[in-house]
């Protein structure tokens, strides 16, 4: 009899569903309701993934597929839905986002909007856009770009602009609250108008309620929103995102606005391209206070260079976000043995190999479409000093008994997931702080004799 050879092709993947991403997204636009179309689990699922995150009530609202609409499609349902989320929240924006069962089974969702619109022509409705999130196809972060864009586009393709005005758009990507409030204190310093899309920085990491509020404070004003074809430039962090279709594109093509791709800027090298950005933008000079933080920042990679120097590490995580550790800690001197990511571009060594100028010497290794298991293997083999991603990595550094120095999404096992900084000078020095006391600790800890002075 002959047997069959099974195989465990993804045991726990290292990335997260589609819909999350556009769920996220949607959440950072101000009177907006995500709703998923397709079965309840999936909600559930990236409610609790997002509030264990942000600590914060997350919202967001299902089609509720059952039996009966997984056969005959989720056309009623969908209504239904909205009928439900405008009676219920009289929001501006609803965000539809498609789970793997409605991809699956076909739903034309973009005719079943324009159906509801004919239907309700007499009356005001919320802006419905659209995103198509099958979780087989991408990661978070797709389903966060895509949705970035669908917005941008249908939100400012009913307008002709007929004037530029001095505002800049920025787009950040799936960044922590604390990032984006970074970011917003660097424009106002500029003193220059600008819309960030998105902006969950308030939603997402917010002052204690007396009552439970249906649009917690803050958001891109969908109005904002509208008026980005009128800006004078775009700025979009993401160097992979930089090689596909984005909201930053899309602008550029419609409204020939220019648009300057620059990475997520993390460390000294990529902060120093944004910052030069804004100024060739609006012919402003950076303020004395960010030029201050870069100078401490440079001062502390003198005084501690002797502990990083030479160290490994092991970065994993979305795509973007490894390529701006990878810059960050090539700058420092540690070598990234192993970069993986569960997304799979198709850009990710090469910009890696980019930053790295003897990156075969140092023998890194790269992994996309990867899994934590592969991860482990790796790790097992490549022997780092450090990991550097999400809590999700926790299980390897424990069984390696190697430090983890958590950042990005998602952050379940400490408190502080939404005040992480990453980005700027701040950020690179916050995180430089952390890697080095970190590697003390465990050069301490694992020390026969014990010191207390360095
Ligand atoms: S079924 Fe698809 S959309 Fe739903 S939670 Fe799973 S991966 Fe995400």
């Amino acid at each position: 009899m002959a047997t069959e050879e099974y195989v465990t092709v993804t045991k726990n993947a290292c990335k997260l569903c589609t819909p999350l991403g556009a769920s996220l997204f949607f959440k950072g636009i101000c009177g907006s309701i995500p709703l998923l179309h397709g079965s309840q689990g999936c909600s559930t699922y990236i409610r609790r993934y997002l509030i264990s995150h942000f600590k914060e009530p997350v919202d967001i609202a299902c089609s509720n597929f059952g039996e009966q609409t997984a056969i005959f499609g989720g056309e009623v349902n969908l209504k239904v839905a909205f009928d439900n989320i405008i009676r219920q929240y009289n929001p501006e924006f609803i965000g539809v986002a498609t789970t793997c069962l409605s991809e699956t089974i076909g739903d034309d969702v973009p005719m079943f909007i324009r159906k509801y619109k004919e239907a309700n022509r007499d009356n005001k409705l919320p802006q419905l856009v659209y995103v198509s999130t099958a979780s087989y196809r991408g990661t978070h972060i797709d389903g966060f770009h895509d949705s970035v864009k669908a917005t941008v586009d249908i939100l400012t393709s009913e307008y002709s602009y007929c004037k530029r005005e001095n505002s800049i758009n920025i787009f950040p990507g799936m960044l922590s609250p604390a990032d984006l409030r970074y970011l917003k204190e660097i424009f106002n310093d500029f003193d220059v108008p600008f819309v960030m899309l998105p902006d969950y920085s308030q939603i997402l990491d917010g002052s204690p309620w007396k009552e439970y509020q249906k649009f917690p404070k803050g958001g891109t004003k969908v109005e904002n929103i509208i008026n980005m074809g009128t800006a004078k430039a775009c700025i979009e962090f993401g160097k992979i995102l930089a090689e596909q279709n984005s909201a930053g594109k899309l602008l550029n093509k419609r409204y020939d606005m220019p648009c300057y791709n620059i990475g997520i800027p993390m460390g000294i090298h990529e902060t120093d391209i944004f910052f030069n950005s804004i100024e060739t933008i609006t012919g402003k000079s950076t303020p004395e206070k960010y030029i201050e933080e870069r100078g401490r920042l440079i001062d502390s990679y003198i005084d501690s260079h002797k502990y990083v120097m030479g160290v490994r590490a092991a970065v994993y995580g979305e795509e973007d976000m490894v390529v701006a550790i990878v810059s960050f800690l090539n700058e420092i001197g540690i070598i990234p043995v192993l970069c993986a990511s569960g997304g799979k571009s198709g850009y990710f060594k090469d910009k890696i190999r980019e930053m790295i100028s003897d990156f075969d010497e140092k023998g890194i290794v790269v992994i996309d479409d990867s899994d934590f298991s592969h991860i482990e293997t790796f790790a097992k083999q490549l022997k780092p000093d450090i990991l550097i991603g999400s809590s999700k990595g926790y299980a390897i550094s424990r069984s390696l008994k190697i430090p983890l120095i958590r950042v990005g999404f998602p952050i379940h096992d400490r408190i502080n997931g939404s005040r992480i900084l990453h980005i700027g000078y701040r950020g690179a020095q916050q995180l430089f702080d952390t890697i080095v006391n970190t590697l003390l600790e465990k050069r301490q800890e694992s020390s026969v004799v014990g010191y207390s002075y360095m």
